[in-house]
């Protein structure tokens, strides 16, 4: 989350700066050895240069000083020298070991086999890669450091090569490096390599957020500046001196936010971040009493990672809170060496002078991984393990020719067929996780291998839209929901249509010979044949309506409409509506009338739509149109009629009456409380009933009036937030 170690491309860079660096915190390093590992670097080396155009040495003693910020040994460092001779040059392991060490020779051959994984050939597939990371890994976890800072380096330097091998290794970096990172707790490399990812796999998102962010730096500045320093006074009025740094998340947890809840830029508040470091553990909770008393906490967000530390050694005490400026903040609060451990995770635990064996202790999981790899031989096995042990962010999920999703948490296996295709979305019947039938409404879990079932003859539902989590998911249902509609709403006109123009002795195809099936639609005003179609086979327009475009009918049509024993009862009222509408036109309706441009409308009393709610139409015998809203089922019962599509007038502003009920705690004044919040938001109160419940409870109904849906949502969450509220709903 904090860049406080900064791994940027260093250009001027030599073996000194790297050793000064060591020095800080190993002075009794050898560093005649390390200057003589990075000769023999530079010398094998020699001529050979990076795509940017620089000497290739120059990347070496980048890796090297990332592995110095990380605080490594000295191996590490001169591994991180050494680490591309044995593969790009014609230096032996062997030569390794005589000139420097045994050790070293050791990380370089492992690095070197490393990259000799081909991680994207879809035969191995991805449980093999990773089950290679592992045993690379067991052997000595200093390689995957090493690795990691040498991915580190070449990510920060993918500018200088083609589109593609960026969007190839930005992949993999995604895929592999970032959940090692993870899992290892190095924070520091995991949150850069995200934002690296991002920036060269979706290089628009990345632009607009780092221009957004960086828009408002100065203002942002000072609210930085002025928050960490109300928060270093809170705390020395309580007698503790603290570290305190803030600073605007990584692009890339705030692009993850937005597309987890599907909102924009704008729409995420909680972008910047604080740390507190103090001294000890008795330290943070008091700091934690101090901000949670002088800031109003977000119910929900306090995570204890002291208490329980994650699987990958981090420890912290995580909380949100309404920040000085009603914007939400994150307040992390920890110790030094918490906040080591954060960065640096496994690197932290390997200190330097303490050997191989008290750093691998905090690696149980890899060695108990690196066991049960030798025990078994196929990969799903192997996969079950390594599912726990990579369960970091979202959840991953594998194809079972081995290609990894990453999905969010509660994911279905409706939600896995979409994001593979579209096409494996809307044809999945059914799905089998690790080899077992499950519901489609299961809920994934990392490491899960997941072969969906499809069938030619399927196609999406609308009940699937409850199954699914995913927004993609959503929205090719919807579409193809909306496809499937038009196209019955399209056949069933079509037929009606045919239906009636047989009846007058000729067809579609002889009309549209003539070209009158043109002046049919173009006279209804629609733009095309097909949209005619849909419009008859959804109900929008009647085939009368169409018919008396045709002017080869119209004659007829004349004849019949005076006999008028074609047409239904109902059928006869609705002609009589429109009549009388052309008549006298005024735009004052709440609703209007698809077909009909003004009309009588009544408002149903049985469900009292307000503008917002879905609404339909029914046209009734002798009452004009009675407007229910979608949901409503007495509509059914009582009334005979048509349906005719209905929509709210968005000019027409006039307050609905709608009653609300609301359930309270019993407690003197309670009534006055609400309508005065009632009537604060400028909602005017009709009647107000009262009613005492058992319990000490009581039951109030408002009569208010409101302009729409959206203003009685906003009164009810009002009249919600009080705390003797129990319930607020429509009636
Ligand atoms: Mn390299």
């Amino acid at each position: 989350m904090f860049k406080s170690l900064d791994f940027s491309h260093e250009r001027d860079i030599t073996v000194e700066d790297v050793i000064r660096k060591v020095q800080t915190y190993y002075p009794e390093a050898d560093f005649d050895l390390m200057r003589k590992a990075f000769a023999l670097a530079e010398e094998s080396h020699k001529g050979q240069m990076r795509s940017s155009g620089e000497e290739y040495i120059i990347h070496p003693i980048n890796v090297a000083m990332t592995l110095a910020k990380l605080r490594m040994d000295a191996d590490s460092i001169m591994a991180g020298f050494l680490h591309d001779v044995v593969e790009d040059c014609d230096v032996l392991p062997t030569d390794i070991e005589k000139e420097i060490n045994p050790s070293v020779a050791m990380i370089v051959v492992g690095l070197t086999k490393i990259s000799k994984i081909n991680f994207r050939s879809k035969e191995e597939g991805q449980a093999e890669n990773f089950r290679k990371m592992i045993v690379a890994m067991a052997k000595d976890i200093r390689v995957v450091i090493v690795k990691l800072a040498d991915r580190m380096h070449n990510m920060r330097t993918l500018q200088y090569v083609s589109d593609a091998k960026q969007k190839k290794i930005a992949q993999e970096t995604l895929d592999i490096y970032v959940p090692l990172a993870s899992r290892l707790g190095i924070n520091s490399v995991k949150s850069e390599l995200e934002d690296l990812c991002l920036r060269f796999m979706h290089p628009d998102i990345y632009y607009r957020l780092a221009e957004k962010v960086a828009m408002k730096k100065s203002e942002r500045d000072d609210y930085i500046g002025d928050t960490i320093e109300i928060l270093r006074e809170k705390l020395l009025d309580h007698g503790m001196k603290s570290e305190i740094k803030g600073r605007p998340k990584h692009f890339y947890s705030i692009y993850k936010k937005m597309t987890a809840r599907g909102v924009d830029f704008e729409q995420i508040h909680d972008i910047l971040a604080f740390r507190v470091i103090v001294s000890n553990i008795t330290q943070c909770y008091k700091t934690l009493g101090i901000i949670h008393s002088a800031f109003t906490p977000i119910p929900g967000r306090f995570k204890d990672y002291i208490a329980i530390p994650k699987v990958n050694g981090y420890q912290s005490l995580h909380t949100m809170v309404i920040g000085p400026k009603a914007e939400r903040i994150e307040i992390q609060i920890r110790t030094d060496e918490m906040d080591e451990v954060a960065e640096t995770g496994v690197a932290a635990h390997w200190k330097y002078k303490e050997g191989i064996h008290s750093g691998r202790a905090k690696l149980d999981w890899v060695e108990q991984l690196l066991e049960f790899n030798q025990n078994v031989t196929n990969n799903s096995e192997f996969m079950d393990v390594v599912k726990n042990d990579l369960n970091v962010g979202g959840v991953f999920i594998f194809t079972p020719r081995g290609d990894v999703f990453e999905l969010r948490h509660g994911a279905t296996p409706l939600d896995f067929a979409f994001a593979i295709h579209s096409e494996v979305g809307s044809r999945c019947v059914g799905a089998k996780v690790n080899g077992k039938m499950v519901p489609l409404r299961y809920t994934l879990r990392s490491g899960d291998t997941v072969e969906v079932l499809t069938s030619k003859n399927q196609t999406p539902s609308k009940d699937w839209l409850n199954i699914v989590k995913s927004s993609r998911a959503k929205t090719k249902i919807k579409q193809h929901l909306l496809k499937v509609e038009r196209e019955n709403h399209k056949e069933i006109g079509k037929e009606l249509l045919e239906k009636a123009f047989r009846k007058y002795d000729t067809s579609t195809k002889a009309l549209e010979k003539a070209g009158e099936l043109d002046k049919a639609y173009q006279g209804s005003s629609l733009s095309n044949v097909d949209e005619m179609f849909i419009n008859v086979g959804s109900g929008k327009s009647t085939v009368h309506q169409i018919l008396k475009h045709i002017p080869s009918l119209k004659a007829k049509l004349l004849e019949e409409q005076k006999s008028k024993e074609e047409l239904s009862d109902i059928d006869q009222y609705s002609q009589k509506l429109s009549q009388a509408a052309r008549r006298k036109s005024h735009k004052d309706n709440a609703v209007i009338v698809d077909g009909l441009d003004d009309i009588m409308v009544r408002i149903a009393r049985c469900c009292n739509p307000i503008p917002g709610d879905p609404i339909k139409g029914y046209i009734t015998r002798g009452r004009g149109i009675t407007v229910h809203t979608a949901a409503c089922t007495r509509m059914d019962q009582g009334e005979m009629g048509r349906d005719v599509h209905v929509e709210w007038n968005p000019d027409f502003n006039f307050n609905h009456p709608v009653n609300i009920r609301v359930i309270t705690h019993d407690k003197p004044g309670i009534l006055s409380t609400i309508s005065k919040t009632i009537n604060n938001s400028g909602v005017n109160i009709r009647s107000a009933l009262a009613k005492s419940l058992p319990d000490r409870k009581g039951s109030f109904i408002f009569e208010i009036e409101v302009k729409d849906y959206s203003e009685l949502l906003k009164i009810c969450s009002q009249v919600e937030s009080h705390e003797e509220v129990i319930s607020v709903g429509r009636v």
